[in-house]
């Protein structure tokens, strides 16, 4: 089994929505309450606040403040739980001390278990009702929800963003394993290889032996910059809120377009990204690229190191970034239909400084102004992300000159037989993934601001 997130829009009425508003305001009120709790015990008494001290208060507090009496008991924790995780992330200095947050911007809540909801759907659309706050609302899936992913759903959290005022339910399902298009290893065309690489000039560079592709970055990314540039000036000559000081009304109007328009250009890339991306996964079974080493970028900063804040920050723009990469979503794209996806050790291959032709190691093409190269040993000209992608196909099917390992030497591949390490490495990589990704349902279950929805 694997799990999966699905995400319907939610449409409630006047009265439902009014409900959902004050569920998430005694969550953020919750929220508050418990870094508070946390804050004045140490302050205070030197006193460690762990997770489940304030499980065990809950009762109490609810006693106290009628309100919350009504709300989902799992839900509660779960808001609890969001707080002791933003503390545990602080503790490992992924992310800064824990803040209380404005109700205004508060991003949801969320139920973690199957009790206290309900959902009644065919994937497409249907109905979530919400056994605390006594509603039903209508909702409909997203564009891309894939109606064969739709199961049992098993956790369920609840969105607001405020920025378009929209909110939605989101489900992780336990969904088969994808089936391998291809019925057997035999089937997958060892001849529909692409190798792919991304590039500052050119989004996308692809080589599948033959032919190249260069995908060049939509032009409306250039409209859209200039826009947003534009709207960041008039907003910067408004009065912005400060200590005591409200903004005024036309600094809010410009905030609201402004908000609007970056939500719209982050829609047309995302959208631009699946089409280019579904279109290569749907032309080739095996995709060949560079492994990316996210691992190492993401580790923490050694102790007393004055890049301690730029990691932090870097770390997090990495970890919210998620599967959002033209190569990211091609792999995923080729490995569901059930093809192969091989990650090429760039420290020893160094595609983008060697001859595809005598595979001579040129130094000076690492530099990335250096875009058009010239072998000084065989004479063999190409243009420089066009290079990379002739040596990793070479390397991948083993016809790099210069290069005598194989891909079974560069831990590529298993050492098995010939079919069967390919599906090994198949099984690996899906592995890899599903750890990747169930850690991040955790986390978006219990602490759904890392969430971006659209
Ligand atoms: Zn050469």
């Amino acid at each position: 089994m694997v799990t999966r997130r699905q995400t319907f829009r939610l449409y409630p009425n006047k009265a439902q929505e009014r409900a959902l508003f004050d569920a998430r305001r005694l969550h953020a009120y919750l929220y508050n309450a418990c870094i508070s709790h946390r804050q004045t015990e140490y302050k205070h008494n030197h006193k460690s606040i762990s997770y489940f001290d304030q499980q065990n208060l809950l009762p109490a507090f609810k006693a106290e403040w009628e309100e919350f009496a009504a709300l989902n008991s799992q839900a509660l924790q779960a808001t609890v739980k969001r707080v002791d995780l933003a503390y545990q992330a602080f503790f490992q200095r992924l992310r800064g001390k824990p803040k209380f947050k404005s109700i205004r911007n508060y991003s949801g809540w969320g139920y973690p278990a199957k009790s206290g909801w309900k959902v009644d759907s065919t994937g497409k659309h249907g109905t979530v009702t919400l056994n605390d706050l006594g509603v039903t609302v209508k909702m409909r899936g997203k564009m891309r929800n894939h109606e064969e992913d739709w199961s049992y759903p098993t956790t369920l959290t609840i969105v607001y963003k405020p920025s378009n005022r929209q909110w939605f339910a989101s489900f992780t399902v336990e969904v088969a394993e994808p089936k391998p298009k291809f019925g057997s290893e035999s089937k997958l065309n060892y001849e529909s290889i692409v190798t792919y690489d991304l590039g500052t000039e050119t989004a996308l560079t692809l080589f599948d032996g033959t032919e190249f592709e260069e995908i060049e970055n939509p032009r409306f990314t250039q409209k859209n910059d200039e826009k947003v540039r534009k709207t960041a000036k008039q907003k910067r000559r408004k009065r912005a809120p400060k200590k005591g000081v409200k903004a005024s009304r036309r600094w809010k109007k410009v905030n609201k377009r402004e908000s609007k328009l970056k939500a719209k250009v982050a829609r047309q890339r995302k959208d631009w990204q699946h089409k280019v991306t579904s279109d290569i996964a749907r032309r080739y079974d095996i995709g060949v690229t560079e492994k990316l080493n996210t691992k190492g970028m993401t580790r923490k900063a050694k102790k007393g190191s004055k890049r301690k804040a730029q990691k932090i920050g870097l770390n997090r723009s990495i970890l919210s970034v998620g599967f959002g990469t033209l190569n990211k979503m091609i792999s995923y794209k080729i490995e569901r239909k059930g093809g192969l996806i091989l990650e090429l050790p760039t420290k020893q291959i160094k595609p983008s400084q060697r001859c595809p032709k005598c595979g001579a190691i040129h130094k000076e093409w690492a530099e990335l102004s250096n875009r058009y190269h010239v072998c000084s040993d065989c004479k063999f000209e190409v243009p420089r992300d066009r290079g990379s992608v002739m040596v990793m196909y070479n390397v991948a099917t083993n016809q790099q000159p210069g290069f005598g390992t194989n891909l079974v030497s560069l831990g590529c591949l298993s050492s098995t037989s010939k079919t069967r390490k390919y599906t090994g490495s198949m099984k690996q990589l899906g592995q890899k993934k599903r750890q990747k990704s169930s850690q991040v349902d955790v986390g978006v279950l219990e602490t759904p601001t890392v969430y971006t929805v659209g």
